[in-house]
C-alpha cells in the first residue's frame, strides 16, 4: 500500500462526514470519489429522520478547516439556551454559556447534505457515484464491494474510507467475518419527529433562539427551528409500557399530548397523522475495535454511533475529519509512515474521545428529560458559571467543554467534568441559593482539585 501522500481514495457514504472528508482530502490534493447508495441530495430529503442537528464548536472548527464554514453560517440557527416547558405551561430560559459567542446552531441535514455535496462537487472536483451501494467488504484485502445498476464490482481503491453512518455495511461485513469486534447497546427508548408548522402569519410559534425541550421524567419532547419558521419537534418516548409508543390510537395519542405537552397541541395540527406516518426510530451507541482493516478504515457513526442527547455525533464525526487531516499534514511535513500506521495513529487519538462523547450522550438524556426541572439543576449551573467566572480556564462548565471548546478533548472535557461535578454538589449541598454558597470554600477545592 502506498504511502499517504499518493493514493486513489474512495470513500463509502456521502453524508456529513463522507462529505467533508472528500473536501479535505481534495484540498490535500487527492482525488477522491464518493460511493453513495442513495439518490442525488435534495434539500426536501430527511422526512423521518432527524431534519435539523444542532452544529457546535467542534463542528464549526473543521468547517473552518476546510475553509467553507462562510457557506454553512448561511444554514445556521443561532439558539443560546434552553426552553424549559413545564406541565402547566410555563417556561423558563436557561442559557447554554455566558459569553456571546457561546450558542450553538440548528442547521438542516438535508441542506448540509446539499451543501456540502455541493462545494465538494463544484469547488474541488469530487466525483459522486449515487445510486451505489456498498455491499460487502473482503475481510483480506478491505477491498470494498459495490453494487450499481445490479452490477457488483470490487472499488478500485488503494484506501477506502467507510462513512456510511450508524448501520455501517462495510462494519457490518468485517463484524460477520469476524476480523472487528462491534457491540450495539439500544437504548429502549426510540425518537420520532413532528412538524411544528409557521404561525398564520409566516412567523416561528415559538421563541427561534432556543432548543425547547418539554421534559417530563421518563421521557421528553424538544423542538429545534428551522429556516422556513417551522420547528422539528422530536419525541422521546420508551417503546413500550406506560407513556410509550406502544400507543398508536388517535384518541390515546391525543390525550397523551393533552396530558403531558398540552401547551404543543394547538401548534401541531397534523399531531396523529405525523405520528402513525413518521417511523420510530432507534437509538443506540455503537463501538467497534479496530476501526481499520486492510486498505478500509471506518469513520464518523460508522466507527463510533452515539445517542443524540448531547448533539455530537456529526459534530465528533467532523472532529474525526479534523484529527484524520492533521495526520495527513503532519506525514507531508515529515514523510513518515503509510497509511495503515496513519489509521493507526488515527485510532488511538480518536478512540478514547468518541467512548468519552458516548458515555457523556447518554448522561445527558437523564439531564434533559429529568434533572433540568430539578430547581438544584439549575443553582449547580449558576454555580458552575460563577466558579468560571471567578476561576476562568480553570473551571469550565462541562456542557461548555463539549459544546464550545474544541481544544479541549471529549475525554478531557470528562475527566474534568466528573471532578467539578463533585466540586459543584458539595458547595451546593447545604445551599439553596448563589449567595448561600461558600466561595472560600469553593476556591480551595478549586484549587486542590482542579
Ligand atoms: C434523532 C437524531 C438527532 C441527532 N441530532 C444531532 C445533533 O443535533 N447534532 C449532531 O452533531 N448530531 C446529531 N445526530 C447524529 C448525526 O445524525 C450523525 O452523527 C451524523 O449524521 C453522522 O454522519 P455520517 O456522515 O458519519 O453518517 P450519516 O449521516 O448516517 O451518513 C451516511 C451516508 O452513507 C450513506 N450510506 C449508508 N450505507 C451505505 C452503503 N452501504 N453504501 C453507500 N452509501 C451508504 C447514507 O445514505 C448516508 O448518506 C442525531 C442523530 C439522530 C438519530
Amino acid at each position: 500500500m502506498s504511502a499517504p501522500a499518493a493514493g486513489r481514495i474512495a470513500i463509502v457514504g456521502g453524508g456529513p462526514c463522507g462529505s467533508l472528508l472528500a473536501i479535505l482530502l481534495a484540498r490535500r490534493g487527492f482525488e477522491p470519489v464518493v460511493v453513495e447508495r442513495g439518490p442525488p441530495f435534495t434539500a426536501e430529503q430527511g422526512g423521518g429522520r432527524s431534519i435539523n442537528l444542532a452544529l457546535a464548536a467542534r463542528g464549526i472548527d473543521a468547517l473552518r478547516r476546510a475553509g467553507i464554514d462562510a457557506y454553512v453560517r448561511e444554514l445556521m440557527i443561532p439558539m443560546r439556551g434552553r426552553m424549559i416547558h413545564d406541565p402547566k405551561g410555563g417556561q423558563r430560559f436557561l442559557p447554554y454559556g455566558q459569553r456571546a459567542t457561546e450558542e450553538i446552531y440548528s442547521v438542516s441535514r438535508a441542506a448540509l447534505n446539499v451543501l456540502l455535496h455541493r462545494l465538494a462537487a463544484e469547488r474541488h472536483g469530487v466525483e459522486y457515484r449515487f445510486h451505489t451501494r456498498c455491499v460487502d467488504v473482503d475481510a483480506a484485502t478491505g477491498d470494498a464491494i459495490v453494487e450499481a445498476g445490479g452490477d457488483r464490482t470490487r472499488l478500485d481503491a488503494d484506501v477506502v474510507f467507510a462513512a456510511d453512518g450508524a448501520g455501517s455495511e462495510a462494519r457490518r461485513a468485517l463484524t460477520a467475518a469476524g476480523v472487528i469486534e462491534t457491540h450495539e447497546q439500544l437504548l429502549d427508548h426510540g425518537y420520532k419527529e413532528l412538524t411544528i408548522p409557521a404561525g398564520r402569519d409566516g412567523e416561528f410559534v415559538l421563541e427561534p433562539g432556543a432548543l425547547h425541550i418539554w421534559p417530563r421524567g421518563g421521557f421528553m419532547l424538544i423542538a429545534l427551528p428551522n429556516p422556513d419558521r417551522s420547528f422539528t419537534a422530536t419525541l422521546f418516548l420508551p417503546h413500550e409500557g406506560e407513556n410509550s409508543f406502544a400507543a398508536t390510537g388517535e384518541r390515546e395519542v391525543d390525550a397523551f399530548f393533552r396530558r403531558e405537552f398540552a401547551d404543543t397541541v394547538p401548534l401541531i395540527p397534523a399531531l396523529h397523522r405525523d405520528y402513525v406516518s413518521h417511523m420510530t426510530g432507534v437509538l443506540g451507541t455503537v463501538s467497534c475495535r479496530p476501526w481499520s482493516r486492510g486498505k478500509t478504515l471506518l469513520i464518523g457513526d460508522a466507527a463510533h454511533a452515539i445517542v443524540p442527547f448531547h448533539g455530537q455525533g456529526m459534530n465528533a464525526a467532523f472532529e474525526d475529519c479534523v484529527v484524520l487531516d492533521r495526520l495527513l499534514e503532519q506525514r507531508a511535513a515529515d514523510g513518515s509512515g503509510d497509511w495503515p500506521q496513519l489509521f493507526a495513529d488515527f485510532e488511538r487519538l480518536r478512540s478514547p474521545n468518541t467512548r468519552a462523547i458516548a458515555e457523556m450522550a447518554i448522561e445527558n438524556y437523564q439531564e434533559m428529560r429529568d434533572e433540568v426541572r430539578d430547581a438544584k439543576f439549575e443553582l449547580r449551573a449558576a454555580l458552575s458559571f460563577e466558579l468560571e467566572r471567578r476561576f476562568p480556564g480553570r473551571f469550565v462548565p462541562r456542557y461548555s467543554m463539549v459544546m464550545f471548546h474544541p481544544d479541549i478533548s471529549y475525554a478531557e472535557a470528562q475527566r474534568r467534568g466528573v471532578l467539578q461535578a463533585r466540586i459543584v454538589r458539595e458547595l451546593t449541598a447545604s445551599a439553596d441559593t448563589l449567595a448561600g454558597v461558600d466561595f472560600a470554600r469553593a476556591a480551595k477545592l478549586v484549587e486542590t482539585e482542579l
